[in-house]
């Protein structure tokens, strides 16, 4: 079984091939990621019409460079696989678009994937995971922690009541006058900063329910910074590393309370598994890594290329629900919001 994968709902044109190897594992033989930072950072953020187009400029040669580099052609493919959303509507429609019209072309399966449940799914890709687990994901758009109990069947345990903590991540980065994408930027900084030098607040911190709130934190560290300003390079380094603590403290305390109800809804969990771009935060990674094992849970986090967006995941994801035969027809529609778990 041999998916491509087409990516294009924010900021990255991804295109990627992923096949099972004899051993029904996946097989990543291409994963074609463009990003787009270059056109958005002079405005700090993503224009949704700038993205749109760069999609349409760039995303057939870079269907075409994925198959050469996978070795394969449209005709060997098994299945069509496209980020249907949640999105920027204008980049899920040039994804969407382009695989239908493959999919009508070669008379192959069209899989319309969730890309957030394509986020969900990759640790079974990188490392065939089985069900249940609990997830965190966490990225520019989304914060959620989530009971994956099946391809399909998604129970939410928590979720934020403001701010991603990628965003609030991005946020604290313009503020502090950083590059944009601000997350690694803010941990690139934080490393040489005293995480302790300013006591921020850690919001929702013992709540009963696995809920995230991010924007208090974000105004404190707003608060300190026009206190200091103008800001020299020790302070900007201090603040990353006290807001990156901060972050630390509320996941690790959210995960802990999600961890609490997952038997309720899920029974035992294989992992703890992080996802999404925000996965790639070390000090993130290394906080729930400890946390898994002191509960005597292994901890799951895809490599840093697989945890922001790109096609693999969304061939993968494909791959799972072609296997299940969920297939799609051309009626599928391009969704700007699209929610993938259901409430506990
Ligand atoms: P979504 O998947 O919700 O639609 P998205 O496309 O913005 O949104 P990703 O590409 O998965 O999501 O992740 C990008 C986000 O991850 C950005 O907010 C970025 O700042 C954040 N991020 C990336 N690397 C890091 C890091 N090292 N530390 C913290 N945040 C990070
Ligand atoms: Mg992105
Ligand atoms: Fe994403």
């Amino acid at each position: 079984m041999k998916i491509l994968g087409i990516e294009t709902t924010c900021d990255e044109t991804a295109a990627a091939v992923v096949a099972l190897d004899e051993g029904e594992r996946g097989l990543i033989l291409a994963n074609e990621v463009l990003s787009q930072i270059a056109e958005h950072a002079a405005y700090g953020g993503v224009v949704p019409e700038i993205a749109a187009r760069a999609h349409v400029e760039v995303l057939d040669r870079l269907i075409a460079r994925a198959l050469e580099r996978a070795g394969t052609d449209l005709a060997s493919l098994d299945g069509i696989a496209v980020a249907a959303g949640p999105g920027l509507i204008g980049g899920v429609l040039v994804g969407l678009v382009t695989a239908k019209t493959l999919a009508l072309v070669t008379r192959k399966p069209l899989l319309a994937v969730n890309h957030l449940e394509a986020h969900a799914l990759t640790p079974r890709l990188t490392d065939g995971l089985a069900f249940p687990y609990l997830l965190l994901l966490a990225s520019g758009g989304h914060t959620q922690l989530v009971a994956v109990k099946g391809v399909g069947d998604y129970v939410r345990l928590g979720t934020t009541i403001d701010d991603a903590i990628g965003e609030a991540f991005d946020k604290v980065a313009k503020l502090l006058g950083l590059a944009y994408p601000g997350g690694p930027e803010v941990e690139r900084l934080a490393e040489g900063g005293d995480p302790e030098r300013f006591a921020l607040p850690r919001p929702m911190l013992g709540r009963r329910e696995a809920d995230f709130s991010l924007s208090g934190l974000k105004t404190a560290l707003r608060i300190e910074a026009e206190r200091l300003a103008p800001l020299a390079s020790r302070d900007v380094a201090d603040l990353c590393a006290s807001f990156q603590a901060a972050v630390v403290d509320v996941v690790v305390d959210r995960v802990r309370v999600a961890l609490r109800g997952f038997g309720a809804v899920a029974g035992h969990p294989t992992a703890l598994v992080a996802a999404g771009g925000v996965a790639a935060n070390g000090a993130i990674r290394r906080a729930l890594a400890a946390q898994a094992g002191e509960v005597g849970l292994s901890f799951v986090a895809p490599p840093l290329p697989l945890c922001g967006d790109n096609g693999a995941m969304i061939a993968w994801a494909g791959l799972e629900r072609l296997r299940l035969g969920l297939v799609d027809d051309l009626t599928a529609p391009a969704r700007a919001r699209w929610p993938f778990a259901k409430a506990s």
